[in-house]
């Protein structure tokens, strides 16, 4: 991992310099990662150029197609050991980490089917004339990932944009990259030409500034934080190249007083809980009305006080917090509520026998958080569920709505009417009815709307952001 991927090879980088990489488990260095920079970078983009205009741009669709699925079959060959490694990394639980692989694995299947599936389409026009619409790679697309979710992220953003035929450069994040580096490894014993996949590690500040605002970057990709998506924003306006922005969340679950409560329990603890609260779609928010207030959120409580956060090995329901930083950003959250005087309603536990370095937080759940709190306001990436009441549909409607955010959302309710009703007025970028899942379906077109960016990923939607539309108009006669 102390090396960059260019060019089919390991490579050392420029500098020498590497960064350390603690176990969240232990809080212990095992690995160092390669510092890169705007050299690395560059070295990257040459041989993402080259092998567009090579090797890689000569394949047809079904042939791309053909090595994306191979590269998730091969995956499946390295299951446990791509599963270990990013519970390692990330300090996830193993059954996480197992389902992430398999989700990562389901990418694969799908861009693998669906690279020779990208049809344009003929448009009647005038006499004499044929009109037909293609969609065309941009080249060479540019990828910034977070480090929740690592190998997932590959499968989304880099394997949608190789279906198109574009080449790639990856800057995966600082703290969390073994199973991107494993993943590109595996793809060029499949048979991907050399230069089409090409992993730059390092800080965000160097590498991924050098990424966003390189000339020879024809799209960029960025998964993150609001903060940065508007610098790689600002240093794609500087080369006028479009971007997906794929940011935070602070998604509502709306329980009106007909719900289902069994049904709906279980998931809105599920949705928060899930990789330790460190998703960007994660239910952060349950939003109840007040007639049944006390009972949905005392049975919530009931199953949050039986939640269990553990190392990876122990595969409880939560693990730590990526790093030393976002437990203290986590605590500073459970901290002031509490100063503030807003119940705790329910509180898990830290198994016993973690190692005292790990960056282990209390799964807590607050209950009738003041409206603008900045629970309410602000993304905590952490396993802190925030509970509100609203009297009716139109304050439900105004409650779901009152964030800069808008990523996902659900609604609990047995009434048709309002389910379709409530499901059309919600800000975001996908509603769940009677249900939900964070992060999950790829075949589902996923993305924001306001601070949750702009763009979307997954289905086949995510394949035509990857591309170029021409319109080819042919006058015959
Ligand atoms: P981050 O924005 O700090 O880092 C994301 C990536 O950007 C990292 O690879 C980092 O090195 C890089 N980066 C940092 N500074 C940069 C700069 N100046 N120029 C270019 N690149 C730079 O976010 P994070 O802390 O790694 O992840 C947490 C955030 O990501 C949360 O806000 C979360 O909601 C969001 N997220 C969103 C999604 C989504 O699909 N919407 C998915 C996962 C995470």
């Amino acid at each position: 991992m102390n090396q960059h991927f260019i060019n089919g090879r390991y490579v050392a980088g420029q500098t020498g310099e590497t960064i350390a990489k603690l176990a969240p488990a232990t809080g212990e260095e095992f690995a160092r990662i390669a510092c890169g920079n705007a050299a690395d970078i560059d070295a990257a983009v040459k041989a993402a150029h080259a092998a567009f205009e090579g090797a890689w741009g000569k394949l047809t669709a079904a042939e791309r197609g053909r090595l994306i699925s191979k590269l998730g079959l091969r995956l499946q060959d390295h299951f446990e050991e791509l599963a270990r490694l990013e519970a390692r990394d990330t300090g996830k639980p193993m059954a996480q980490a197992r389902a992430d692989i398999d989700a990562t694995a389901r990418y694969f299947e799908f861009y693998g089917g669906a690279a020779d599936k990208v049809h344009g389409h003929v448009i009647p026009f005038l006499n004499g004339y044929s009109v037909s619409v293609v969609h065309e790679p941009h080249g060479v697309t540019g990828h910034i990932l977070p480090w929740n979710y690592p190998a997932q992220m590959f499968g989304r953003s880099l394997t949608a944009s190789l279906a198109m035929g574009n080449a790639v450069v990856l800057k995966p994040a600082e703290d969390a990259c073994a199973t991107a580096f494993r993943l590109a490894e595996l793809a060029s014993e499949v048979g991907f030409p050399d230069g089409a996949i090409n992993i730059v590690a390092g800080r965000g500040h160097e590498a991924g500034a050098a990424l966003s605002s390189h000339p020879g970057i024809a799209f960029m990709s960025f998964t993150g934080s609001p903060e940065v998506g508007k610098m790689v924003q600002h240093a794609c306006a500087d080369h006028l190249i479009p971007c997906t922005l794929e940011l935070g969340g602070k998604s509502p679950q709306i329980v009106f007083d007909d719900a289902d409560f069994d049904a709906a329990v279980p998931i809105v603890c599920k949705a928060i809980v899930q990789n330790t609260g460190q998703t960007c779609s994660a239910g952060s928010r349950v939003l109840v009305q007040k007639s049944v207030y006390d009972a949905f959120v005392g049975a919530v409580a009931q199953q949050f006080s039986k939640l269990r956060a553990g190392t990876p090995e122990m595969d409880l329901d939560c693990g730590p917090v990526i790093n030393a930083k976002q437990r203290g950003r986590v605590q500073s959250f459970i901290d002031q509520a509490r100063e503030q005087g807003i119940p705790v309603l329910a509180e898990g536990q830290i198994a016993q026998g973690v190692p005292n370095g790990g960056f282990f937080v209390t799964p807590t759940l607050f209950g009738q958080v003041p409206r603008g709190n900045r629970l309410e306001q602000e993304e905590v990436f952490g396993p802190v569920l925030s509970a509100f009441s609203f009297e009716d549909e139109e304050d439900a409607i105004k409650l779901a709505n009152s964030t800069d955010y808008g990523l996902v959302a659900a609604v609990w309710t047995k009434d048709g009417g309002r389910q379709q009703r409530v499901s059309r007025r919600v800000r975001a970028g996908q509603v769940f009815i009677n249900g939900y899942g964070a992060g999950g379906g790829i075949e589902l077109p996923f993305g924001g709307t306001g601070k949750s960016g702009h763009g979307r990923e997954k289905g086949f939607i995510a394949l035509e952001e990857f591309a170029v539309t021409k319109t080819i108009v042919h006058k015959h006669g």
